[in-house]
């Protein structure tokens, strides 16, 4: 139903709805509160100079109402609580005045200055409080108050009658939920905790079944999809390992080993390899193409840049030899090596090909792709996996990503996958020093940079972060550069990359930074992913509190690239406290475990593109419990008849798109 059939819904409070993503009548009724505050009456007894205190009482004097600065007003009368005359001050309620009669009973809560027996409040009621009452706390936007938000819930809980159950009934009945209808009702009106708690018990398990019927779904589809099997001996690839110049780490191995058995076997790989930045993926990653290249079947590497593209491309040039085909795929080739590249890979004479997004572009056709490998795989979206699917191919996947999570949660939401974690770095890397340091001593960080310049050092600047929007980013990486050149120009080459250059442009400062003609580089996040420069040990962040600590956590991963000491320097005057842990630890798995604290999600592989771990009422971390319940059961669900005959008669439409996924 359209917003706008609800009365006092104008264009202007649509357009402040959508804001809230709310777009229809169905969506406001389920437009939860994020948070509920208990209103009690103070006990006068305990109640302390400067306290907050919330008190009921009886109008002694005619409110005294004036305006100020055009909109805004302050409105003071006296109160009689029973324990004394309070003169209330209140800001903004002016419209309330008319209700202020003499004798009339209300509510206030505020600050209280028994000194000259004032309170400050910041709420006002038309009515005693007769006991706890509770209260709801909306997300808002400007233009759009609680009240009104409340008025458009109550008008839409009339129009809606039925709002989509998605937990089947014999689960229902099993934990005594409350029926989808009460719980809504409760969640927009509690009236007291008990019944609060259940529809919050409820609203989270549903959202959490749901989430995991998916994930079951996905996973039942994996076992029965058949894929293909290779027949590389294990010799062969352990030769090409022993020709390494480093021996695997014992969590490299286990990975190569778990990847080995998957191409092998009959079924389709869905394997998910974590690890922090430098941990060494990218060479499990390029072992598993040797076995699929060995067995005569074609990989694709997709990166999340060109840069990145192009540094793999030479890696594994390097390692493969001329044992086999390599190329790499970039936007900025000509038209005549790009027909090139498609030619050569339909005919099966390119057996590794590197690149961004091209590679699954329209053009493209494999002669037999039998493994596509996403570096950084959250940068690249479902439809792009659906695309493959969609010609025809369905070669075994493999996904890494550096924002590692903890085993349980990988294991849990992405139950379709299978999981490899690394956990241990190279030896030989040391752990980057980090530490925090307020804009305004911005000296000392320049004085730091130049002592390691001088040591023949090279530095990182990552520059602000404005949300979606280029110029800006040029305008800060710009302003960036002109300081540094100030600082250091006189001795030192500094150079910036930013998005709106060419892929040319950037690829050729990129070349420069890595063969040291370039020994700042200024810019936005472009670098966070992969950069591969040893000779790098101070990376700077601006505005680092506007970051996740797992995004942090990467960035800081570009530096201590072998045995000289690295520095990290976090520069920023907001959270320090929450920044801290990042000077405490190099551990990725604890730091997102700390954003999965701070954050509900963190930056969750996956979730940017998918949507699907957004929540209303769940949090992945303090809801887990309830989200392993939820797993256990919808994983029976699916067996049952119940399911089957739900599924039939349409009751989950959320579940039809999902096919198209694997
Ligand atoms: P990731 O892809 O996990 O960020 P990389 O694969 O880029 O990490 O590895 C970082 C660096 O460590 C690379 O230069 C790589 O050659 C090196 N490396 C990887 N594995 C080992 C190992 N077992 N021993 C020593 N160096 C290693
Ligand atoms: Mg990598």
């Amino acid at each position: 139903m359209e917003l706008k059939e609800l009365s006092g819904v104008g264009p202007k409070t649509e357009e402040m709805l959508h804001k809230l993503h709310i777009y229809t009548v169905e969506d406001l009724v389920e437009y939860y509160p994020f948070r509920y505050e208990t209103l009690a009456l103070s006990d006068w007894a305990l109640v302390q100079h400067g306290d907050k205190v919330t008190l009921t009482g009886i109008v002694e004097t005619l409110p005294n109402c004036y305006r100020f600065r055009g909109k805004m007003d302050r409105m003071t009368f006296q109160l009689n609580t029973g324990t004394g005359f309070f003169q209330i001050s209140i800001f903004n309620r002016g419209f309330m005045k008319r209700h202020l009669t003499i004798g009339k009973e209300v509510t206030v809560r505020g600050k209280i200055d028994l000194l000259h027996n004032r309170i400050t409040a910041s709420d006002l009621w038309l009515s005693k409080l007769e006991k706890e009452q509770m209260m709801c706390v909306y997300h808002k936007v400007e233009g759009i108050t609680t009240k009104q938000l409340q008025k458009l819930i109550d008008q839409a809980l009339i129009k809606i009658k039925d709002v989509p159950d998605y937990i089947p009934s014999t689960l229902s009945e099993q934990y005594h939920f409350l029926s989808k209808r009460q719980s809504i009702e409760v969640l927009h009106h509690p009236e007291e905790k008990t019944s609060l708690k259940k529809a919050l018990l409820r609203t989270k398990y549903e959202e959490l079944f749901v989430y995991m019927l998916k994930m079951n779904l996905l996973k039942r589809q994996k076992h029965h999809q058949k894929g293909l099997s290779r027949t590389c001996s294990f010799e062969d690839v352990s030769d090409f390992i022993h020709a390494l110049p480093f021996s695997l780490t014992s969590d490299q191995e286990k990975a190569v080993t778990s990847i080995y058995n998957d191409l092998t076997s009959p079924y389709q790989m869905n394997r998910l390899l974590q690890g922090d930045v430098g941990s060494g993926k990218t060479i499990v990653a390029i072992i598993a193409m040797y076995m699929n290249a060995l067995s005569g079947y074609q990989s694709a590497l997709m990166a999340p840049t060109e840069i990145l593209a192009h540094q793999h491309y030479q890696n594994i040039k390097k390692l493969f030899k001329d044992q086999f085909e390599v190329a790499l795929l970039t936007g900025s080739l000509t038209k005549k090596e790009k027909k090139e590249i498609y030619q050569k890979l339909e005919t099966g004479k390119i057996d590794v090909l590197i690149g961004t997004h091209a590679l699954i572009s329209e053009e493209v056709t494999y002669h037999n792709l039998g493994l596509v490998i996403t570096d950084e795989q959250h940068r690249f979206g479902v439809n792009q996996r659906s695309r493959l699917k969609e010609k025809g191919v369905a070669p075994d996947i493999l996904y890494m990503s550096a924002t590692p999570i903890p085993r349980t949660y990988a294991l849990t939401l992405y139950g379709d996958m299978d999981v490899s974690s690394i956990h241990t770095m190279p030896s030989g890397r040391k752990p980057v020093k980090t530490v925090l340091k307020k804009n305004q001593e911005m000296k000392e960080v320049l004085s730091f940079m130049f002592k390691e310049l001088k040591e023949g050092r090279q530095a990182y600047v990552v520059a602000p972060l404005i949300e979606d929007n280029e110029e800006n980013q040029m305008e800060n990486v710009e302003v960036l550069e002109k300081k540094f050149k100030r600082a250091f120009g006189a001795h030192f080459q500094v150079a910036s990359l930013h998005g709106k250059m060419k892929e040319e442009e950037k690829k050729q400062i990129m070349e420069d930074f890595k063969e040291n003609k370039i020994q700042v580089l200024i810019s936005t996040t472009v670098i966070e992913v992969g950069v591969d420069v040893k000779n790098a040990t101070v990376m700077v962040i601006f505005d680092a509190y506007r970051f996740g600590l797992s995004q942090l956590h990467q960035l800081r991963g570009r530096v201590g690239r072998n045995d000289l000491p690295s520095t990290c320097i976090l520069m920023s005057d907001l959270e320090k406290e929450r920044l801290d842990i990042l000077t405490k630890t190099t551990d990725g798995f604890k730091i997102s475990e700390e954003d999965f604290r701070l954050r509900g999600s963190g930056d969750l592989f996956g979730v940017r593109q998918s949507g699907d771990l957004s929540f209303k009422v769940a949090n992945i971390k303090q809801d887990f419990n309830i989200l392993l319940k939820a797993k256990e059961d919808s994983e029976a669900y699916l067996h049952t008849e119940e399911f089957k005959h739900n599924m039939d008669s349409g009751a989950y439409p959320f579940l039809q798109t999902l096919s198209q996924l694997d």
